[in-house]
């Protein structure tokens, strides 16, 4: 089995410290954030004044110098003043790349407090039992459910992040785990509206959020009611805060469960191209032009949106050995019998009978069916006039099962 080397990051909570040591916490976490700005102004001053910018390496230069002349800046750990000079060095390549790529991106911001809640440390880190080492700052105590999943793993870096009052401490430990397996067998995947349906059979559904998406909404509406300032707007404001994050760590959570259950199934996987934006592009068109069923096409945005597609995918994408993504052309309304294509051949959201041949199946699973073939026929397609039909299928399988 090939070991391959990579990174994965764990979190743990962190726990109930001594008074002083949270107060030097929030400290350390205000300091960085006037770091961060400071360092912002002079690579905005250096560009006006030079027409040149400045690099993350000119700023730790800078940041020693600063470290020799003023004795309250060498009291933070060096590898925590790093961090915050590479964060915003991180904050200024992702606009530059999306200025490459044509975009109009928002220039990195100043920081006000409310958007400044993390402190990183991009060195010397160490995990030991329940506690966490951050060089010259000293040990804290953490605990995650199930322990470390990676206890052989070298931790790197670690970010502590404070939300809604709570810190936790992401851990990136440098892992070497087996490389996925390809086994040959290929499954595809149907995501609709609350549920992913696999060309096995089986339909992986979403939890229930009924009870929690009426309950941030009741929130949404008292928080607007409230006074803009004032102390009881904050408190609904962090309730509303509060039950978003259960709804996101539910989703979250569930997305593991079912991308672990399909990697471990099938070394390949073939899932749909679907443009997330594209589809849940809002209805309402502009004023010249209003658009049509603005309703009703909200709320299938509000689930296409709260299933995450995304989030799945990319979950697969490190969990599977293969991952194809496959064109979503008639996906749906393809017999995945006879093949007959018919808009009509999908009777209700859940109903698919074939007017050509009288096949009946759910319709998600009929899709996830036509998913799981698609990258064999267009192999076979475009391998027509060398072999036979069932060479070029074969050929396909081979490439769709075979090591990336
Ligand atoms: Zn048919």
């Amino acid at each position: 089995m090939a070991l391959v080397a990579t990174h994965r990051q764990v979190v743990y909570r962190l726990l109930p410290q001594t008074r002083s040591s949270w107060r030097r916490l929030e400290r350390v976490l205000e300091d960085q954030r006037q770091l961060y700005n400071a360092a912002l102004e002079e690579r905005i001053d250096c560009y006006r004044k030079t027409g040149k910018g400045r690099t993350y390496f000119d700023q730790c230069k800078a940041l020693t110098e600063c470290r020799r002349d003023l004795p309250e800046m060498a009291e933070c750990p060096v590898a925590i003043q790093r961090g915050t000079l590479k964060r915003l060095d991180g904050a200024f390549q992702y606009f530059f790349r999306r200025v490459k790529n044509g975009e109009t991106p928002g220039f990195p911001r100043f920081k006000g407090k409310a958007f400044f809640n993390s402190i990183s440390v991009v060195s010397g880190v160490k995990v030991r039992d329940d506690t966490l080492h951050v060089p010259s700052f000293g040990a804290l105590r953490i605990r995650r459910k199930g322990g470390n999943p990676y206890p052989d793993g070298r931790p790197v870096s670690a970010v502590l992040k404070r939300e809604l009052g709570m810190w936790t401490a992401i851990v990136c430990f440098a892992v070497e785990i087996e490389e996925p397996a390809s086994n040959g067998h290929v499954l595809g995947l149907d995501r609709n509206g609350g549920q992913v349906a696999d060309s096995d059979g089986a339909l992986h559904e979403m939890p229930d959020m009924k009870r929690l998406d009426a309950q941030a909404q009741r929130l949404q509406r008292r928080l607007s009611r409230r006074q803009k300032g004032s102390r009881r707007r904050e408190k609904a404001k962090r309730h509303l805060a509060k039950v978003r994050r259960k709804i996101a760590n539910r989703r979250k959570n569930w997305h593991h469960h079912v991308s672990r259950k399909l990697a471990t199934e099938a070394g390949t996987v073939a899932v749909e191209d679907l443009n997330v934006k594209g589809m849940t592009r809002s209805a309402k068109g502009t004023a010249e032009e209003p658009g049509t069923m603005v309703a009703q096409k909200s709320g299938t945005n509000r689930v296409i949106l709260n299933t995450g597609w995304t989030a799945l995918k990319g979950m697969l994408e490190y969990k599977a050995a293969n991952v194809i993504v496959v064109p979503a052309m008639n996906t749906s309304r393809k017999c995945h019998e006879c093949g007959a294509v018919e808009a009509a051949n999908r009777r209700t959201r859940d109903d698919f009978g074939c007017l050509a041949c009288g096949h009946a199946a759910h319709a998600d699973l009929n899709a996830a069916k036509n998913i799981r073939d698609r990258p064999l026929e267009r192999l076979a397609a475009t391998d027509e006039t060398s072999g036979t039909g069932a060479s070029a299928r074969r050929a396909a399988f081979a490439l769709a099962t075979s090591d990336p």
